[in-house]
């Protein structure tokens, strides 16, 4: 048994900050991550043996919960055949298939090893159709590590973008229009402006980097709306919200069929993968068909399709997602109740299983200057008296919750408990 205070100084010796993904080294809340060693089921196990009732989910993949048995079988009978050949295989077919069948306005799709390589995909194709070059991305939302896409507003609407990152080159960053989410007059009025020069929108329909923000009613749509007006493309990314917020999606949840699509997470059932796809017209601009360049060693691996078909086959089970969204309703409103038992002010989203609560007096979060304005100091003693007592949250206010098929009504009971006891020593 190794402590995680000492794996993560050694960690940090050869790896930057200790971690390979930023979120994970826990700066937002301070203190030591759980080093883990094994999950199962709802559960996360750290090199102490501590155990964990898990919301990350590994970040939104395991919808099912964690070691789902006839994932984990299909990786191993793949693997059995070799671990990638570069070339085409017959289970790619049959994972295209049945992706396009759940989300049907995926007419086409490539399959990618990330969600950032699915949205900075989408975005080129959407540039080499409509031949331009700037687009719109939305404030706080996350659509990976792309240089186009680290990048926040500048001072006015209509001004151009500026990196959020040093690497990414302010005249590259100039061509990404950053809004307001849940904003559709901005949207109009920046169309109206200079909507010849857009080639897309892409958006989160349920926003989930900036905790849990659902879209309110009309703003999808009058996205759908001015994209048709103008020729741009219509990317939503459901890279976190594809296979979770229902079995199709947002785009499903909100009867809403963007042009493009791009997934992640649970379309790999824990493995490396991603996917981008929509109307066939715009797909067939990618090579070999088109000029639009895009390609991958290990995409299509067969291990990792093996993994993402089973898992995309047992999420077809009956009444998982009313199952889903039953538990996210429990802990939601659970969560309320006994903040304000405790006089501590607090409210919550959710969209399907995904959740996220906000320590503040606004009675729905709705944009991304709400959400950072909430108490974090109050959120941060609350995350570690809850981790303390064996239930691991995302480690910062600013990220979506999940739940999975293995949180039991028991186990939901017990993280109410934990955060009753918790609550009353905030
Ligand atoms: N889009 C969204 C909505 C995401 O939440 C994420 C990752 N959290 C990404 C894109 C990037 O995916 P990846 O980390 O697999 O590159």
């Amino acid at each position: 048994m190794t402590s995680s205070n000492d794996l993560f100084k050694r960690a940090q010796i050869h790896i930057p900050g200790g971690v390979n993904s930023p979120v994970r080294a826990f700066k937002a809340v301070g203190g030591t991550p759980p080093f883990i060693q094994r999950a199962d089921g709802a559960f996360l196990y750290d090199s102490e043996g501590k155990q964990y009732i898990d919301y990350v989910l590994s970040w939104g993949p395991m919808v099912l919960g964690h070691n789902h048995a006839a994932i984990r079988e299909a990786v191993i009978k793949a693997a059995e055949n070799g671990l990638s050949y570069g070339a085409p295989t017959e289970i790619e077919i049959t994972m295209a298939e049945l992706v396009s069948t759940l989300v049907p306005s995926m007419e086409m799709l490539r399959m990618v090893n990330s969600g950032t390589e699915a949205t900075m995909s989408a975005i080129r194709l959407a540039r080499g159709y409509t031949q331009r070059d700037k687009f719109i991305k939305f404030e706080g939302c996350y659509h990976g590590h792309a240089d186009g896409l680290l990048v926040k507003a500048g001072s006015g609407a209509l001004t151009f973008g500026v990196p959020s990152s040093p690497g990414v080159p302010a005249d590259y960053a100039k061509h990404t229009i950053t809004l307001e989410y849940n904003n559709i007059d901005e949207v109009r009025r920046v169309f109206a402006e200079s909507g010849d020069e857009i080639a897309a929108i892409i958006v989160e329909p349920v926003a989930g980097n900036m905790n849990c923000i659902p879209p309110v009613p009309g703003f999808l749509e009058g996205l759908r709306d001015v994209c048709d007006q103008y020729g741009a493309v219509l990317i939503f990314d459901e890279v976190m919200t594809g296979f979770r917020v229902a079995l199709g999606g947002a785009q499903a949840h909100y009867n809403i069929r963007p042009d493009l699509t791009c997934l992640g997470k649970v379309i790999g059932g824990g493995m490396p993968v991603g996917a981008f796809g929509g109307k066939r017209e715009i797909m067939q601009c990618l090579a070999p068909l088109g000029p639009v360049y895009q390609a991958g060693t290990l995409s299509g691996n067969p291990v990792a399709m093996a993994a993402g078909l089973a898992a995309l086959t047992a999420i077809q089970q009956d009444g998982l997602y009313e199952r889903l969204n039953h538990c996210t309703d429990v802990l939601t409103q659970g969560l309320r109740d006994i903040a304000k038992r405790h006089g501590i002010p607090l409210t919550t989203n959710k969209a399907g299983s995904m959740f996220g609560f906000f320590f503040t007096d606004v009675e729905t979060v709705t944009n991304y200057q709400q959400a950072i304005n909430c108490n974090t100091e109050q959120f941060n003693r609350f995350y570690h008296g809850m981790l303390s007592n064996g239930v691991y949250l995302a480690p910062a206010s600013y990220e979506a919750g999940f739940v999975s098929a293995c949180h039991s009504d028991a186990l939901l009971d017990m993280t109410l408990e934990t955060a009753d006891k918790v609550m009353a020593q905030l």
